[in-house]
């Protein structure tokens, strides 16, 4: 049903960088031998799932969306991935992003952008727009992620579904490919909210491959499938509702309180404070650790060589030149800056602590919240075109999202109404770190 979905639909809305029919195919008969045998009796054994593109599947093209990575066949497969498919699932695809996740809108894409299944004229949001407008678009039964500022959430709002950004370390990062490696997270993107916690269960592990796994004592995100918010103390920071937020996502965001209030939750609003200097030290955080962990792409060990070069350096330059995209050209310029000799302090060290305040200031509104309350994204999806013109205008539409990378939380975006336009709106619930039960308490209970 996917893959016919996928036929119909995907020449429109681009979701997908490759799909893999006669693997997904052969995939799908041995786990249905597996399942008849008894083997396999989990939840998502058989289910289709499509995988974003930075995550490395063996065998099967992993681009990054990105020219650089055009024919880049990993000789393995990243450990989430690996993970779902001990529980059976059949990995139809690889899904379209933002370049090595730099971006808002999946417009950075070298494969083209996707568009908004709700509309074609707007954008998914990103970078993970391939895979929460896979989801939306019923191109697959659930999708992978990743969220490093945003990716998860702010798409999934845009697309009218529901994704998760665990808490830092709660699902390996082996063979994802590292954009923001201290903020990077992968996390799923799926119809609701039980599908979410059902396949986060499955992605979840401790993994020794990965230096900054977290070995969790609980694995369980089920059992938070409950209908009772009763006494549950929520947080609703006044800073997340000032300028800058489209009136109608504002409304939404806080009717959609209301209900959870009804259903017996406490709210409170409150004041988060710094928010404003998460963008700044974000993109100082991100693009730092970026140019660094993109230092690999030389057009020796894997992807695209320029075709005439003159000496080794030049092979460098030339095929890095010809291989990045703009925004990724920025973000490696600008992290570069930030790391010398100089600019470190000035810039780079400031970022960190001002990562520390950002931190302790959710570690105070903790102590008196289980959840913290307001929107996934300023407004719904953009134009397509419309961002890509003033990319300081995209930078600050993560608002809302990145200060929870930066202070490693779990975060989850679920639909709450759509706007005159008929565009979906996200509400964002936040919890404290290993905390994912209280926010997917509240949302199920919400839905
Ligand atoms: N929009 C943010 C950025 O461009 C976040 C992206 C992400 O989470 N991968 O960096």
């Amino acid at each position: 049903a996917a893959l016919k979905q996928i036929k119909k639909l995907d020449g429109t809305y681009n979701c997908y960088v490759t799909v893999d029919e006669e693997a997904a195919l052969k995939e799908a008969e041995e786990v249905q031998k597996k399942i008849e045998a008894g083997e396999l009796t989990g939840p998502l054994a058989g289910v289709p799932v499509a995988v974003k593109d930075n995550m490395c599947t063996e065998g099967m093209l992993t681009t990054c969306s990105s020219k650089i990575l055009y024919n880049f066949k990993p000789t393995y497969t990243a450990e989430a991935v690996l993970n779902l498919k001990k529980a059976g699932a059949v990995v139809i695809g690889k899904t379209n992003m933002d370049e090595f996740a730099m971006g808002s809108t999946t417009e950075t894409s070298h494969f083209g952008p996707t568009k908004n299944p709700w509309n074609q004229e707007h954008v998914p949001g990103g970078s993970s727009g391939g895979s929460c407008a896979a989801v939306a678009a019923e191109e697959c039964s659930y999708a992978l992620g990743s969220d490093t500022g945003g990716s998860i959430r702010q798409p999934s709002s845009f697309c009218g579904v529901t994704g998760i950004k665990p808490t830092y370390g709660t699902v390996s990062r082996y063979g994802l490919i590292a954009y923001g490696s201290s903020l990077d997270q992968i996390g799923p993107v799926c119809k609701d909210v039980t599908d979410c916690a059902t396949v986060l269960e499955a992605i979840a592990s401790y993994d020794p491959k990965d230096s900054t796994s977290v070995k969790r004592e609980s694995y369980d995100f089920t059992s938070a499938l409950k209908d009772d918010v009763k006494g549950l103390k929520i947080g609703i920071p006044r800073d997340y509702f000032g300028e800058g937020l489209d009136p109608e996502v504002k409304e939404s965001i806080l009717k959609a309180a209301k209900v959870l209030e009804e259903k017996g939750a406490i709210l409170e609003e409150f004041d988060l404070s710094l928010v404003e200097y998460a963008i700044p030290a974000y993109y100082v955080i991100a693009s730092a650790e970026a140019s660094s962990n993109l230092a690999r792409f030389d057009g020796v060990k894997y992807g695209y060589r320029t075709k005439e070069y003159n000496g080794l350096h030049n092979m460098y330059k030339k095929s890095r030149s010809e291989g990045f995209g703009p925004e990724v050209k920025r973000r490696i310029m600008l992290g570069s800056f930030v790391l010398s000799s100089g600019y470190y302090d000035a810039y780079y060290i400031k970022a960190l602590k001002t990562k520390a305040l950002i931190k302790q200031a959710f570690d105070r509104a903790f102590e008196k919240y289980d959840v913290i309350l307001g929107p996934a994204a300023p407004t719904t999806a953009p134009k397509l075109g419309e961002s890509l013109s003033d990319p300081i205008k995209m930078y600050l539409g993560d608002i809302y999202t990145i200060s929870v990378n930066l202070a490693g939380l779990p975060g989850i975006s679920v639909p709450c109404g759509v706007d005159s336009k008929g565009l979906p709106i996200g509400m964002q619930l936040i919890g404290d770190c290993f905390k994912e039960d209280n926010i997917i308490r509240a949302a199920y209970a919400f839905e």
